[in-house]
């Protein structure tokens, strides 16, 4: 589990799941994706999905992006059982849904989990991290008809009210949390919702500007987040909360090799090693509700 620095590093043999995965982009920004063909979009995110199953991940969740593909482009690009295994997201609900029609599709859709974006992210100005991006009321009732229709919802939220909306709604995780306050925690561990961190990402935006096509203002915001989180990972550690392993990558086939990055923050933020292992493993199946027999793929 180390390798000769000491570092914590997967292990081959793990069947490993990222819960924070982004296979249909294959760009961080759409307007580069755009400038791609389809053929080449495809063939990107068949070499990223191939790298990481060699790094033993067997199944990733989407966290939006790859249900925009059509089924037959899925199952072309992820159907290789040399590929990594994707669970398709059925919406990325947010402010672009402020009469609930996305809402809606998603209830009725095929997808087991579906998102709701309630902040913005890297691309906020800090201080606008975690005012919310829809409205409480949008927020509930969508919650609400994606349960009453048997799906899962995954928030993201840097933090702030969006945060206490998930714990009172009882969402099935939280994304990121980057902003999350002690009582937060607490909550989050009571109410048995599972923390997402990826807090991986964020030290590499800002440590690691070379592996992203990105401006100075997207490092900036990024080393912020992790400032944060030396704070709110240890809260939601202290607190029990269940964590899972998500890493927010896009289908760079560069990035593929990088996943260690999650797993080494993890363990610097004060999980053990074995722990951190656990966030992708024994953590991320009881997050997706499969069985401790049940093949991941
Ligand atoms: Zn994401």
């Amino acid at each position: 589990m180390n390798n000769e620095n000491g570092e914590a590093v997967f292990e081959d043999s793990q069947a490993m799941i990222d819960l924070h995965l982004h296979p249909g982009w294959t760009d961080f920004l759409p307007e580069d994706q755009a400038r791609r063909t389809a053929e080449e979009q495809k063939t990107r995110i068949r070499e990223f999905l191939r790298r990481y199953r060699k790094h033993g991940f067997v199944l990733a969740r989407d966290a939006g992006g790859f249900a925009d593909f059509s089924e037959d482009a899925r199952k072309e690009i992820s159907g290789h059982p040399d590929c990594t295994a994707i669970l398709p997201n059925g919406g990325m609900l947010g402010n672009a849904d402020p009469d609930g029609r996305l809402a809606a599709a998603a209830a009725a859709g095929p997808f087991s989990w579906v998102k709701i974006f309630a902040t913005g992210g890297v691309g906020a100005e800090p201080e606008h991290a975690v005012d919310p991006s829809v409205t409480r009321e949008y927020f509930f009732r969508s919650v609400q008809k994606l349960h009453a229709a048997g799906k899962k919802v995954m928030v993201h939220t840097w933090g702030g009210v969006t945060l206490d909306w998930c714990i009172e709604a009882g969402v099935d995780s939280v994304e990121h949390g980057v902003y999350m306050t002690h009582d937060q925690a607490q909550k989050l561990a009571e109410r048995q919702i599972p923390l997402i961190p990826t807090c991986g990402i964020y030290r590499l935006l800002a440590e690691r500007p070379e592996l992203f096509a990105l401006g100075a203002a997207f490092r900036e915001h990024a080393k912020r987040a992790a400032e944060a989180q030396r704070f709110s990972v240890p809260e939601a550690i202290r607190a029990g909360v269940l964590l899972g392993f998500g890493t927010d990558f896009y289908a760079d086939p560069a990035l593929a090799d990088e996943a260690n990055a999650e797993l080494a923050t993890l363990v610097d933020l004060g999980l053990s090693r074995e722990a951190a292992m656990q966030t992708a493993v024994e953590n991320a199946r009881k997050i997706l509700g499969l069985s401790s027999e049940e093949k991941a793929r």
